[in-house]
């Protein structure tokens, strides 16, 4: 049984419902203000997306080893 996510378009709320493939057409009430101006958004074998941020925090990579300032190209070697 797939489930849905919703998203009300009177309160913005989303919420999920679990509906048999045969009840898709159904009438889906949002459950916080009772409005039947949803919008189905996509199903959940999507994954979610949002807050995932990746931020790559490694520090830069130094190649070759540690930095001697004599041949390197870090620019404070003179
Ligand atoms: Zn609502």
């Amino acid at each position: 049984m797939p489930m849905y996510e919703y998203s009300c378009l009177d309160c913005a709320r989303q919420f999920e419902r679990l509906l048999p493939m045969s009840a898709t057409d159904q009438l889906v009430v949002c459950p916080f203000c009772q409005s039947t101006h949803v919008q189905r958004r996509l199903s959940l074998f999507a994954a979610h997306s949002r807050g995932g941020t990746t931020v790559e925090t490694a520090p830069t990579a130094v190649t070759g080893g540690g930095c001697s300032c004599s041949g390197c190209h870090c620019g404070s070697g003179s």
